[in-house]
C-alpha cells in the first residue's frame, strides 16, 4: 500500500485524474446492488426551471438510478415526454389528475392514448379522485377516472392513483373496475391500514414518501409496519412533500434516503434491504428489467 501511495504521488496531473476516475467507478461498482427508484416525480415543475438538468444528471450520485416523471396537467404531458426522451434513467407516466379533468374530452383522450404508446411510457397517471379541493364535480371526476382506467386496461399499463379525501369511492371503483388486474400504485398513501391491506391483496402497491418521516404521521407509520415490504414502492412527489429533516423545502429524489431510513427503522431491517426490495417492486410494477444497462 505504501508503494502504491508513493507511486501515485509521483504521477502527473493527468494520470492522477485518470486513476481518480477509475477509483470512483470501482467504488460505485462494488458498493452493492442497492439502488433507489423514485416511482413518482414531477421534474417538469417550474420549481426545477433553474437547475433541472444538473439535478437530474446528479441523481445517480444519490443512488437514484431511475425515476418516473408523472404528468398531471394537459401541459405537463409534453414536458414529461421531453424529460423521458432526454435522460436515460427517466421514464414517463401520462394521465390527467382529478383537479384537471374539467378540460377533458374524447379528442384529448385520443391524444393521451398517443402519449401512452411512446417507447418510455410505463404507466397511466396520475389519475383518481380528489375531494379535498374539489367537492362539486365528483361525478365528473369519477367519469374521467374510469375512462383513464379503461385506457390503462386496453394498453396493458399499470396506473398511478391519486386519492385524497375519497377513500370510499376509490375503493368502490377499485373493486368494480378490477383494479388488481390492471395493476399499479396508490400513490402517497394516506388511508387506513385495513384499506392498505385490501389494496395489497388485490396486488397493488402502496406508495410511501416524505410523509412517513413526519412526527404526526402515526397512521402511515402503522401501515408501513403492517404490510410487507414486497408491496411498498418509494416516491417523492417532488417538488412537494420533502421528508424530515428537509420538510418544507423543495423536494427531490435526493431526499429518498431519509424515506429509506424511516422505513428501515419502522420495520427493523437494513436500509440496503429497503432499497433492494423497493427497487425490484418498482421494476415489477412498471414492467422494467431489474438490471440497468
Ligand atoms: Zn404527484
Amino acid at each position: 500500500m505504501g508503494d502504491m501511495l508513493r507511486s501515485f504521488l509521483f504521477l502527473d496531473g493527468e494520470q492522477k485524474a485518470f486513476y481518480s476516475i477509475e477509483f470512483h467507478s470501482i467504488v460505485r461498482r462494488t458498493r452493492g446492488r442497492e439502488m433507489i427508484f423514485d416511482t413518482h416525480a414531477h421534474y417538469e415543475d417550474e420549481a426545477f426551471d433553474e437547475d433541472r438538468d444538473a439535478m437530474i444528471r446528479t441523481l445517480p450520485d444519490y443512488r437514484v438510478q431511475r425515476f418516473v416523471n408523472v404528468a398531471s396537467t394537459w401541459e405537463s404531458l409534453e414536458k414529461t415526454k421531453n424529460i423521458a426522451g432526454k435522460y436515460k434513467n427517466a421514464y414517463a407516466a401520462y394521465g390527467i389528475h382529478p383537479d384537471n379533468v374539467g378540460d377533458l374530452d374524447d379528442q384529448k383522450m385520443a391524444v393521451l392514448k398517443d402519449y401512452l404508446q411512446l417507447p418510455k411510457a410505463v404507466a397511466v397517471g396520475e389519475i383518481g379522485l380528489d375531494y379535498h379541493w374539489n367537492k362539486d364535480n365528483r361525478e365528473q371526476q369519477i367519469y374521467w377516472f374510469r375512462r383513464q382506467l379503461a385506457l390503462a386496461r386496453q394498453l396493458r399499463l399499470p396506473v398511478i392513483i391519486h386519492s385524497r379525501d375519497a377513500a370510499q369511492d376509490t375503493m368502490t371503483i377499485a373493486r368494480e373496475e378490477d383494479l388488481g388486474n390492471i395493476g399499479g400504485v396508490i400513490h402517497c398513501y394516506a388511508y387506513s391500514t385495513e384499506q392498505a391491506e385490501e389494496y395489497v391483496k388485490m396486488g397493488l402497491y402502496i406508495g410511501v414518501g416524505g410523509v412517513v418521516t413526519f412526527k404526526n404521521a402515526r397512521r402511515l407509520k402503522e401501515t408501513v409496519q403492517a404490510i410487507s415490504l414486497d408491496h411498498i414502492v418509494l416516491e417523492t412527489d417532488c417538488p412537494y412533500l420533502a421528508p424530515e429533516p428537509n420538510r418544507g423545502t423543495r423536494n427531490s429524489s435526493r431526499n429518498l434516503r431519509y424515506v429509506v431510513r424511516a422505513i428501515a427503522d419502522l420495520k427493523g431491517i437494513t436500509t440496503d434491504e429497503v432499497e433492494q426490495t423497493t427497487w425490484r417492486n418498482a421494476c415489477r410494477m412498471y414492467k422494467l428489467p431489474y438490471e440497468i444497462s
